[in-house]
């Protein structure tokens, strides 16, 4: 069999791992969009390695964007076989696909109109329609179920603790096995669950996301409540971009459980992300799933306010102080953020509280680096605001967690392969599996095919 590096390697962006069967059977891992620096974001426009029309099938991780943005456009390219995920990834990639599309529309439109596009006219990778027209070819599957793909092809889902729905993957194919860790969870997150134990296998995909970190050991709500507390003395503007998909679930229920202190009660919390509400009711409707019962999301759900239209969230940027304002996208790459940040981020007296990672060459990674101004919309704002990076609420496993999982296997994997991290990440995590465990992991590059 062979492993093909398509994406997601060198880089925690565009996630793609093709798996071909002796026999010829082509099943690809994850089909994500790249996102970040501008020579990846161009590889979405590219030629693909392999013909579309010839998959045998796509199974996918979870929903993120980085591993499933590039469906509508691989179903657009020819792709007509099944694409397999759980129940949850499939109601979420409803969500978010469609979304997606209609954010390239605007983005295209919105250039085209202010004229700071170098296309002419800028064309949308895929619109709205194409979204929701790649949606008939997804298969739901169960977790812990075996279920074939082709004649000496199977797998099975296992659930990974990232987000909801999110999975790893085992595929046995030509009597070995291949996992794919897609993004794994950490053991205690404050809404998942712990990661199920790594089963034996042949061979091993693994992230490398936070592979050359330690997550802090300190509590997210403890910390957050510290900057909170400085916010209302100052009547500041919190404005925190998140992942519509988990984060943003997560912030709810951080901010949640400090406004159980009668002292932080009264601080207006705003979620203005319409998707990022969407999500959140899918949390509700699948607390089977995760830590909160049903009672509980709606106790957490219930203590924030969800800003809807777009003259609500125009509204928001004329009022004061102190009120958070937890708004899409994560990265501020796009979104109703922006406007938010434009509007609040010259004032020193606010704060932006990203509260995960920031991809190289993304507006997050440039307002965290500490530059003093950041372009929106084609032009230069000024960054006053304190800039706070928070760590602590990763959906990532860092190095050592990363290790505890492996250590739950029965047998040490033939090959590890270690991607979805930049180098440096990649690098560290292999040292370290390689002192704690003493096992070889190998490190590919993006584009290298590998015979197993
Ligand atoms: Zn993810």
């Amino acid at each position: 069999m062979k492993l093909s590096f398509l994406g997601g390697a060198s880089t925690v962006t565009g996630s793609k791992t093709l798996l071909e069967s002796a026999s010829g059977d082509q099943i690809l891992v994850d089909c994500g969009l790249f996102q970040g620096l501008k020579n990846l974001r161009l590889k979405n426009r590219a030629d693909l390695e392999f013909d579309p029309k010839k998959l045998t099938a796509i199974l996918l991780t979870h929903a993120h964007l980085d591993h499933s943005g590039y469906i509508p456009l691989i179903v657009k390219k020819g792709f007509k076989g099944p694409i397999y995920c759980t129940k949850a990834t499939y109601e979420l990639c409803k969500i978010l696909l469609a979304d997606s599309g209609y954010l390239q529309e605007e983005e295209a439109k919105y250039a085209n109109l202010k004229g700071f596009t170098k296309h002419h006219p800028a064309e949308p990778l895929y619109t709205q329609e194409d979204a929701k027209n790649s949606l008939k070819y997804f298969k739901v599957i169960k977790d812990h179920k075996v279920f074939d793909i082709a004649p000496n092809i199977n797998a099975c889902f296992y659930n990974a603790g990232h987000i909801l729905g999110s999975s790893f993957i085992k595929i046995t194919i030509d009597h070995k096995t291949v996992i794919f860790s897609g993004d794994l969870g950490r053991p205690h997150d404050l809404v998942m669950n712990p990661p199920d134990p790594l089963p034996k296998c042949d061979y091993l995909i693994l992230e490398s996301t936070y592979g050359d970190r330690e997550h802090p050991k300190t509590d997210a709500i403890t910390e957050i409540k510290a900057i909170v507390q400085q916010a209302i003395d100052k009547k500041s503007v919190v404005i925190v971009p998140a992942f519509a998909v988990g984060r943003a679930q997560t912030l709810l229920y951080v901010f949640s459980e400090i406004k159980k202190d009668p002292a932080f009660k009264n601080i207006p919390v705003y979620l203005n992300s319409p998707m990022a509400t969407k999500v959140t009711e899918l949390y509700c409707e699948n607390s089977k799933e995760h830590k909160l019962s049903a009672e509980q999301c709606e106790a957490v759900f219930g203590s924030a306010n969800y800003v809807q239209s777009v003259e609500e969230s125009i509204a928001l940027n004329s009022k004061n102080g102190p009120m958070i304002i937890i708004s899409a996208s994560g990265m501020a790459t796009g979104g109703r953020v922006l406007h938010h940040l434009k509007q609040f981020m010259p004032d020193p007296n606010n704060f932006i509280l990203f509260s995960g990672y920031q991809a190289p060459g993304t507006r997050g990674e440039t307002i965290v680096s500490g530059k003093d101004k950041v372009k929106i919309h084609g032009q230069y704002h000024s960054v006053k605001s304190q800039v706070i990076q928070l760590d602590t609420l990763s959906a990532h496993a860092d190095a050592n967690e990363m290790i505890e999982w492996l250590k739950t296997t029965k047998a040490k994997p033939q090959n590890i392969f270690i991607n979805h991290g930049e180098a440096k990440a990649s690098d560290e995590l292999r040292k370290q599996i390689k002192e704690q465990l003493e096992w070889d992991a190998y490190i590919p590059l993006l584009g290298e095919t590998k015979e197993l």
